[in-house]
């Protein structure tokens, strides 16, 4: 038997059914709020990754060659992608655009819980406008989502990159940012004098060190959010990983995760560097659903399979069971059917397991009399039905 890749799942009927689900609660609520979804290539030349998502990203990422030579990568995020098609097929469309977007994304990580090398992200990006107002708008929504999918406890953390360099100095090197991004206490030994600031986020000492005009933005960001009653605290040390982001900073932490605990992370950006339209500011997130989904509480609810299950009690009345069941689909009525001939004891379990309100058994007698009989479930009513009124019958 031949295994699946580390870091890859399969996922069974009834964690797809709760994907499926968790997948639509975001959507609706991204819909709510005006953006419209789109949808990138798997797979995209490398070069767009390489120049900037930033160097872990690039380590991690899968990247082939195909027979025509060219190099490209399994996407291991959105961004990038949606930055390049706006450059490309959208640039006349008026802005704001406020787009967003479902992807699996790829990895080339350690695999643990929460960290896989094939996940999904769902993200959204305003492009044309990073002001308080669209970063208010688009951190107004993640929270919203978060809270949609049924996730309670979560903490919004949120930064100014500008904040942070200011505070940096020449000192905002490669290698400082990456410790602030981890939270290194090692950070301690490079910047003794600056390092508690930052690391525990004090913003009163922020202020005192950066003046009150480079917070300007960050104020007027938070002061809409306050009165959009979306919660949140102060974190000067969100470097993210991503190289592209130049403004305004976000995460979201499900406590419930332990180590592996971020999942959300945005930003406002400059598409000069992604793509090289100079001037154009955007703002996105990206969510890690499957993160989502292992914080919340478990929603193992599984719907009905069916309404209807039809057996044939007979193997002469197996066609009849399937132009039968062919009928209550074209009327709309989910309905499974039972492969082989069956007793009606089995009929009738295999309808319960699979949550369906009726049964419909087909017999001899039935086939002779061109009937059917309905089993009404809950009522353990049996009627005799004409096979020409089963529609009107089960409707
Ligand atoms: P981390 O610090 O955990 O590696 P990241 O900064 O690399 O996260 P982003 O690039 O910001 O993550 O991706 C956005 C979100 O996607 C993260 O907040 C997380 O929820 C999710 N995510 C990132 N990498 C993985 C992974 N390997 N498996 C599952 N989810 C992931
Ligand atoms: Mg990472």
């Amino acid at each position: 038997m031949i295994s699946k890749p580390r870091g890859t799942r399969d996922f069974l009927p009834d964690e797809k059914e709760e994907r499926v689900r968790t997948y639509g609660a975001l959507r609706e609520t991204a819909k709510l709020f005006g953006y419209r979804e789109v949808e990138t290539p798997t797979f995209e030349l490398a070069e767009l990754f390489i120049a900037r998502s930033g160097p872990e990203v690039v380590d991690q990422m899968y990247t082939f060659e195909d027979r025509g030579g060219r190099l490209l990568a399994l996407r291991p995020e959105l961004t990038a992608s949606v930055a390049r098609m706006y450059s490309a097929e959208m640039r006349s469309i008026p802005k704001p655009l406020k787009l967003f977007y479902f992807g699996n994304c790829y990895r080339y990580e350690r695999p643990q819980k929460g960290r896989y090398r094939e996940f999904a992200q769902f993200g959204a990006e305003v492009i044309g406008n990073d002001s308080p107002a669209a970063n208010a708008d688009l951190i107004g929504m993640a929270f919203r989502n978060i809270a949609a999918v049924g996730l309670d406890e979560y903490v919004f953390r949120i930064g100014d990159l500008r904040v942070l360099r200011a505070i940096l100095g020449d000192d905002a090197t490669p290698e400082v940012m990456r410790l602030i991004d981890k939270k290194d206490p090692g950070l301690k030994a490079v910047l003794p004098d600056r390092a508690d600031a930052i690391l525990d986020s004090r913003i009163d000492e922020v202020r005192s060190i950066v003046g009150d005009d480079v917070m300007a933005e960050y104020d007027e960001l938070t002061g809409i959010l306050d009165a959009m009653d979306v919660n949140y605290e102060f974190d000067v040390g969100i470097a993210r990983g991503l190289d592209y982001y130049n403004g305004i900073v976000f995460e979201a932490d499900a406590p419930a995760l332990g180590a592996e605990k971020q999942v959300c992370g945005g930003g406002s950006y400059d598409l000069g560097g992604v793509v090289g339209i100079e001037g154009l500011k955007a703002t996105g997130f990206a969510m890690g659903i499957d993160r989502l989904i292992l914080a919340r509480e478990k929603d193992d609810a599984v719907g009905p399979i069916a309404n209807v299950y039809i057996a044939a009690l007979d193997d002469a009345a197996i066609p009849v069971a399937l132009s039968v069941g062919q009928r209550l689909r074209t009327a709309g009525i989910p309905t499974d059917i039972g492969l082989g001939s069956a007793r009606p004891n089995k009929a009738i379990k295999a309808a319960l397991d699979r949550g369906c309100s009726s049964v419909i058994l087909i017999g001899e007698d039935e086939l002779a009399a061109n009937t059917v009989t309905v089993k009404d479930l809950a009522t353990k009513e049996q009627t005799t039905v004409p096979v020409d009124s089963i529609v009107d019958n089960l409707s």
